[in-house]
């Protein structure tokens, strides 16, 4: 058993059950053993791949975005280019690229990451330095970053955070718990014998009417953040971007999944050592955007999102610079696999987040799927 089980399990049988959120925690985010924390679990030889790993296309549009935002703020002298959950830093390297040539945009730009993982940090801070760019803060959340207007990017960010399920039964809401099992040497879901108070409940029709059997998944800490984000743009101006898997409609359903080497495998297994991840609801972060009192932008599909940011053309430009065939061919084949709706095209959302004073904000147009 790994130490991380039997901290696990110690920890259920000194205080009961745990929620499904508090485990997510444990085995993404214990501080000696989660599984962001002790590892670099990205590309083809750790556990998935994103959109930034896959073609630097994604990073150099994501910068481009970033400068439009800067030059509709007015070309603010100072501002934080922020990012969320960045990885190995490779979109922000890809941006910073991008964005090079733009006159005053980087001496304006002060990049702050929000990073829980020592071994990401310094992934990140090896990206960042082979572009030339030192001037880098690593924070725990957004409200550590100072004062000053925000362009802020998050991609597969917020799939990363725990979610709490419940499942109807007889009418009323219980929450699915974390057990030891009966022989105490391994982990099990149970329910909860209490009805779930009501205000975790999403109070939506379609929760409304779920059938009994039916889950819903909430993400409370999502939902914060999200919220200091809507307020921070409030009051000091800026634009945020989400990009992530998910649905634009609050809907009943169970989605968390563990992914281990690029393959499916038991969420309640291994806590640690594989990814644990839920679809994002952008619905109920949309409301939260709303509620603060910010402007909502779509969501629409990343093919969408991509190609109002000029992907085409990026396309072309790469096109033409190839050396073979052969590279010619695989940087194809990457972006398809960005924008293709049997990829990641249209599984794939955009969300876009701004101040009340930028109503327009650049890649969401036309494109705002139907509510
Ligand atoms: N955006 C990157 C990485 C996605 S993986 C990409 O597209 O390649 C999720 C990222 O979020 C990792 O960097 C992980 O360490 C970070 N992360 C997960 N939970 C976090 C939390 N609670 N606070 C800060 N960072 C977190």
């Amino acid at each position: 058993m790994s130490p991380l089980f039997n901290h696990i399990r110690a920890r259920i049988l000194r205080d009961g059950p745990l929620s499904v959120a508090q485990f997510m925690e444990e085995a993404l985010g214990n501080r000696d053993y989660g599984y962001y924390i002790t590892r670099d679990p990205l590309g083809a030889r750790g556990d998935f791949i994103t959109a930034p790993e896959i073609s630097q296309v994604f990073g150099e549009l994501l910068g481009m975005w970033s400068a439009s935002v800067w030059e509709s703020l007015g070309r603010p002298s100072l501002f934080r280019w922020v990012e969320m959950g960045p990885g190995r830093g490779t979109l922000m390297a890809d941006a910073i690229r991008a964005t090079r040539r733009l006159d005053g945009f980087h001496a304006a730009a002060n990049i702050h990451l929000i990073e829980s993982s020592p071994v990401l940090q310094t992934a990140q801070a090896n990206a960042l330095s082979t572009v030339g760019f030192k001037d880098v803060s690593w924070h725990r959340d957004l409200s550590q970053v100072p004062e000053g207007p925000v362009i802020c990017m998050a991609n597969e960010f917020f799939d990363a955070l725990p979610v709490r399920q419940f499942q109807k039964v007889v009418s009323s809401w219980r929450e699915r718990l974390v057990d030891v099992t009966e022989t105490k040497d391994g982990l099990r879901f149970v329910l909860s014998t209490a009805a779930a108070k009501p205000h975790f409940i999403p109070d939506t029709e379609t929760i409304r009417k779920t059938a009994d059997g039916g889950w819903v998944e909430t993400s409370p800490t999502s939902m914060r953040i999200v919220h200091t984000l809507a307020d921070r743009l409030v009051s000091s101006g800026g634009a945020a971007v989400i990009i992530d898997y998910g649905h634009t409609q609050t809907a009943p359903g169970e989605t968390l999944q563990a992914v281990q080497n690029h393959t499916f495998g038991d969420v309640l297994d291994h806590p640690g050592e594989q990814d644990l991840t839920a679809h994002v609801d952008f619905d109920a972060l949309g409301r939260i955007v709303l509620h603060a009192g910010a402007v909502k932008h779509g969501p629409t599909t990343q093919n969408a999102y991509l190609n109002a940011m000029g992907l085409p053309i990026r396309a072309r430009q790469l096109a033409a610079a190839v050396a073979s065939v052969d590279q010619g061919q695989s940087i194809a084949r990457a972006i398809d696999r960005l924008v293709n709706p049997e990829h990641m095209g249209t599984l794939f959302k955009v969300m876009g987040i701004s101040a009340p004073n930028l109503a327009n904000l650049v890649g969401f147009s036309q494109s705002s799927l139907p509510q």
